[in-house]
């Protein structure tokens, strides 16, 4: 009988579930090894070890053995590097994060790293607790850019971003400053080849451009204007669709909540 893999990363804590009495399960997206599901022995008892370890995009180190065969791994030790006290008084930005975990829960398959996801992660986290402790209308301020930011990369990264390039029925390179058409499969066209397919703007897809280009900061200092950000909101989220076959659950909550905060 194998004692299994031990294995040790830093990690995203993105969910964590009861299981039986006294256990929890917990989904972690590590920097070494990408998405697990590993059981935590006794996190439910009263004097559990893990602490703030499992809430929402705590930043952990975690040690865990994996056996052959064996969906869940055994998580042996986590320690927290870094909580989000100050996002978690914030509720609108606590729903924010929680759908950036289940983009990366659904985006990415089992055990694969990525290490540009983790640095993601990790920057837009950072702007967000920035952004909070400077208060809570810079905080909301920041949601929609910051998202389309995270949205946008999260669907390159997992190779579900269009090239806002050229038509990808006929290969012709899109006019700087003409129209561009979007499927419902989330192909991008000329509107000779999709005259019914959804516009995406010239200022949209320069908007893209400046999303890969730069780091979030940069990006949220261009200021993009809102007609922009609701074109990317919607577009992001056919392409999610398209690529994940329903909506998610947290993006509801999370514009509800936005909705209802003080502007
Ligand atoms: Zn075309």
């Amino acid at each position: 009988m194998t004692t299994g893999t031990l294995h040790a990363s830093d990690a995203f804590a993105l969910r964590a579930y009861d299981y039986g009495e006294a256990h929890k399960i917990v989904v972690l997206f590590t920097r070494a090894d990408g998405l697990i599901r590993a059981v935590a022995h006794g996190a439910r008892s009263a004097k559990n070890k893990y602490g703030a370890a499992f809430e929402l995009l705590s930043e952990v180190t975690v040690a865990y053995r994996e056996r052959e065969g064996r969906e869940l791994a055994q998580l042996t030790a986590c320690d927290v590097k870094r909580a989000r006290f100050a996002i978690a008084a914030d509720p609108s930005a606590m729903a924010m994060l929680g759908y950036w975990a289940e983009l990366v829960c659904e985006l990415f398959p089992p055990r694969q790293a990525s290490d540009p996801a983790y640095r993601l992660l990790s920057a837009s986290c950072e702007v967000v607790e920035r952004q909070v402790a400077a208060g809570s209308e810079e905080a909301w301020r920041v949601q929609s850019p910051l998202t389309a930011y995270v949205e946008t990369w999260l669907l390159r990264l997992a190779g579900f971003l269009p090239s806002w390039k050229r038509c990808a029925l006929c290969g012709s390179v899109f006019d700087p400053e003409g129209a561009a058409r979007l499927a419902f499969d989330g192909t991008p066209s000329c509107p000779d080849c999709q005259p019914a397919g959804r516009a995406i703007s010239p200022a949209a897809r320069r908007a893209y451009a400046a999303i890969q280009r730069l780091a979030p900061d940069d990006f949220l200092s261009q200021s993009p204007p809102a007609p922009v950000l609701d074109d990317l909101a919607e577009v992001n989220q056919r392409l999610l669709q398209a690529a994940l076959e329903r909506p998610l659950k947290s993006y509801a909550v999370w514009r509800r909540l936005r909705a209802e905060s003080p502007q």
